[in-house]
């Protein structure tokens, strides 16, 4: 860790905190300073030190091709030696991957492309409201929606502090909404249909759209219960809202058509960032007709200076070419399915209280003694500082995931038998000294 110590010093001196991302490696606080990348190839990722890791961060989610994947690697070279990268114009190109992309995914007749998560988010929220010509927002405790302020968590900042963009302030992780913000944001607990019934009974009149991860992955994972995400389509059918899905994870990661495709519901908006550019940095928002209608008629303009650059578009393309290889979402839902299972039944052998859920290519390990099915289990039962330390014991063991059990594991579709079997090594080991 000599070069890593050496870069961390450096950076601290002109970035602040010393790293660009708060997901820097270890945790923050811990261990003297965090583990600086140079280079990353298919699953794995080696250190400046030479450390080489199995990465089951995958750049908190995107790199769902693995690290430098040839063909959208060599998509985007050729398209920006081609055309350049920004037009603030149209481009064919622009149109492939919009085709692409709503080919592949059911519910969405059209979308538009942005650069990150938060801003698809943002523009959904604010569609919705034009929309529906109602303000109100519902969304759930322990869901993740981006790092702007408007409606949606942002524990990223003691919200007294850091006051207001274009709002009061933001609403932290688990509910409690301040009273100035009452009229336009519920936040409710998540698997729970009789609190949204009664919600929608009282207040349906009011809501713009219902807002959800459809399996939250920002409490480490949690998936619907089986009829919810249907009342929430018929809640909000019934009631004149609109439904959002945040897929931002979800979208592309254990099905091409993303959680619309696997749980088998389709919303009205649907937002994606992480994985639709196979890493490279885009995001879109797609919608039916209806719901894209105020962008459509030029009413709601969905302004942007890099949206659906070049670099974003070819990425895209690519991305969705790669994703149509048969068998390949079966393929890589078995292993990380293999890698999940054995996960379990180790720390199980082991007598350690732990669980896992997920879909394949994405899960968590939950270090609980009973099933978590919300944020409020979570925050109760979830054992942060178990996961601490087998995040430690992997570490140097050469294996690398998100530090925080709030978060996943995620497998990528060039991950291998024997990555797996090399974890499933190292977990043996590790799980004996936790
Ligand atoms: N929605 C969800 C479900 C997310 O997980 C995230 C990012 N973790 C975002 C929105 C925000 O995306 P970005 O970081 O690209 O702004």
């Amino acid at each position: 860790t000599v070069a890593t110590k050496a870069l961390f010093e450096r950076a601290k001196v002109t970035i602040p905190g010393g790293a660009g991302s708060t997901a820097r490696l270890p945790r923050n606080g811990w261990k003297p300073y965090p583990l600086f990348m140079a280079e990353g190839q298919g699953s794995r990722l080696r250190d400046v030190d030479g450390n080489e890791y199995i990465d089951y961060l995958l750049g908190l989610g995107p790199m769902i091709l693995g690290h430098r994947h040839p063909q959208v690697t060599q998509a985007v070279t050729d398209a920006v030696a081609e055309l350049g990268t920004c037009f603030g114009l149209p481009y064919e190109l622009e149109i492939e991957a919009a085709e692409k992309v709503v080919a592949a995914v059911p519910g969405i007749d059209q979308v538009r492309f942005t650069n990150s998560g938060s801003e698809a988010v943002g523009t959904a929220v604010r569609l919705a409201r034009a929309t529906t010509g109602r303000r109100l927002i519902v969304r759930f405790e322990g869901h993740y929606h981006g790092w702007q302020d408007t409606v949606y968590w942002s524990n990223h900042v003691d919200p007294e502090l850091a006051g207001p963009i274009d709002h009061p302030r933001p609403v932290a992780m688990g509910g409690g909404v301040p009273a100035e913000l009452q009229d336009t944001l519920v936040v409710l607990n998540w698997n729970d249909p009789e609190s949204f019934i009664a919600l929608m009974e009282t207040r349906g009149h009011e809501v713009a759209a219902v807002l959800t991860e459809p399996a939250v992955f920002n409490t480490g994972c949690i998936l619907p219960e089986p009829g919810y995400l249907e009342l929430l389509r018929e809640q909000t059918r019934k009631h004149g809202a609109l439904l959002i899905f945040d897929e931002v994870i979800t979208g592309f990661r254990f099905a091409r058509g993303g959680a619309q495709e696997w749980f088998g519901v389709t919303a009205d908006l649907v937002t994606y960032a992480k994985g639709i550019g196979g890493g490279f940095p885009v995001a879109a928002i797609g919608g039916t007709n209806e719901a894209m209608r105020l962008i459509a008629d030029g009413t709601y303009s969905h302004s942007g200076t890099y949206n659906a650059n070049v670099v974003q578009c070819a990425a895209v393309s690519a991305t969705m070419d790669v994703l149509a290889e048969p068998g390949l979402y079966e393929r890589q839902r078995a292993l990380g399915n293999r890698l999940a299972r054995g996960l379990e039944g180790i720390a199980t052998a082991k007598g350690i209280d732990a669980y896992v859920e997920g879909i394949g290519t994405v899960f968590q390990l939950w270090f609980a003694d009973r099933p978590i099915r919300n944020w409020r289990d979570a925050a109760a039962h979830a054992r942060e500082d178990i996961f601490t330390r087998w995040y430690e014991e992997m570490i140097v063991r050469g294996v690398l995931f998100h530090p925080l059990q709030f978060e996943n594991l995620f497998v990528s579709l060039v991950h291998t038998d024997e990555d797996i079997d090399a974890t499933l090594n190292a977990a043996e080991d590790a799980l004996s000294v936790v």
